[in-house]
């Protein structure tokens, strides 16, 4: 092993996932996850080869003592010496980040600027940043943004049609998120269908708990469905995606909901779970539809595919031409009932499956499930650690 592993870290309010990577060929040489932060059942798992270690963590149950025992299971295990660098997953670059950049205090400073436009996610990425700087002094470390792909939308794409100065004053437009998974799955299908690097014109559907669609051509993003936050877009597992908003102020000035709960409401209440009252997992929804004829779980499915075929067809509108479609996230990469059902509404872009394709194409394997005379159909497995890890890498060789 040389000194080259990357530890790529996501953390959020209550976990921290981390893996250590090799940037060049993405293998993973230690994976794992703190949970439940902030509470006694704070626990870690470390994941080596198949074998899984979990432990308690000591009191105060935070993400520094996650770090901690991070940092004493790689020197316990002779990793610590072979990692250069730490790549941070930070949700929100606004418009001052495109690129990944390394961590000095002025970046802090924006980070914490940049907080007030994803108040849920960027403070735990800023905790989860000091706490790795206590527990890795000597390490550089990076930030990788998940808005940073989508920099290249044109104003069509990213000014909502509200007062002017609310962008100009106030940063209020569409930034969207997914940036890593959505550049990774797209220079991986220009790869598969033989095209340059970087070429070809595509619309990528992540789909896992979280959701967006974007299209992109030759390497840019041009649009994408997630907005100033997370929650705009296709529906998610509890988030809503788009309604009218209108309907906000129904909630509050007619049914009486605070701003917290109508905040909860969309964010955690709705989605698959809010439709199908059962639950927000895909997985749990298909084994109820299939298994017990629940009909509200299918319900739940239908709209879920038929709003992600929707943002598919429009985003023709965005792009001149198509190579094909790409299926990512737990999702997209796994359910051949949402792909099927999502494929079935786009047959005036002259998108079909292999519906046998389609059901070996699963768990792990990238391929082509279109049909002969289709536009390609690409079901791709994302890997925004490796991303995370080879920006990071590069971004340290050019410092
Ligand atoms: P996150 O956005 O939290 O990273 P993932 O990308 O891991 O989410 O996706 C989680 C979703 O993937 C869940 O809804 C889960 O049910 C779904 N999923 C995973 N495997 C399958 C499968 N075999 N069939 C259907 N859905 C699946």
């Amino acid at each position: 092993m040389d000194k080259n592993l990357i530890l790529v870290i996501n953390c959020g309010s209550s976990s921290i996932k981390f893996s250590l990577i090799a940037p060049d060929d993405g293998s993973e040489h230690l994976a794992g996850i703190a949970q439940n932060l902030l509470s006694s059942a704070a626990n870690i798992t470390f994941k080596q080869n198949s074998e899984k270690l979990n432990y308690s963590l000591p009191e105060p149950f935070d993400h520094e003592t996650a770090l901690a025992s991070i940092v004493g299971f790689l020197q316990d295990n002779k990793y610590a010496e072979h990692v250069c660098a730490i790549g941070h997953r930070v949700v929100h670059g606004g418009e001052t980040y495109s690129q990944p950049i390394l961590i000095n205090d002025q970046v802090m400073n924006t980070l914490a600027d940049l907080a007030q436009l994803a108040p849920l996610h960027n403070p735990a990425n800023i905790t989860g940043i000091n706490a790795a700087q206590k527990a890795f002094a000597q390490l550089p470390q990076v930030a990788v943004f998940d808005t940073a792909f989508h920099q290249t939308m044109p104003e069509k794409a990213f000014l909502y049609a509200l007062p002017y100065d609310l962008y100009q004053s106030h940063g209020i437009r569409r930034y969207g998120f997914h940036g890593t998974s959505h550049y990774y799955v797209c220079h991986e299908a220009s790869r598969l269908l033989q095209l340059k690097q970087n070429q070809g014109s595509f619309i990528s559907a992540h789909l896992g708990n979280g959701s967006s669609i974007c299209a992109i051509e030759n390497g840019k993003s041009l649009d994408t469905s997630m907005g100033l936050t997370p929650l705009s877009g296709v529906v998610m597992g509890t988030r809503s995606g788009d309604i009218d908003p209108g309907i906000i102020f129904h909630l509050i000035n007619g049914l009486g909901y605070s701003h917290e709960q109508v905040n909860n409401l969309l964010n955690k209440e709705s989605g698959l779970l809010g439709l199908s009252e059962l639950s927000n997992d895909c997985r749990t929804l298909e084994e109820a539809m299939f298994n017990e004829n629940n009909q509200q779980a299918k319900l739940a499915l239908d709209i879920f595919c038929y709003r992600i075929a929707k943002q598919i067809a429009a985003y023709a509108a965005s792009l001149t031409t198509l190579d094909g479609i790409i299926f990512t996230g737990g999702i997209g990469e796994n359910s051949d009932y949402v792909r099927a059902q999502v494929v079935q509404s786009l047959s005036l872009l002259n998108i079909h499956i292999d519906e046998e394709l389609n059901v070996a194409t699963r768990f792990g394997q990238a391929g082509n499930i279109a049909s002969k005379s289709s536009r390609a159909c690409l079901v791709i497995p994302t890997n925004e650690e490796w991303v995370i890890a080879k920006q990071t890498a590069e971004v340290i060789q050019a410092n």
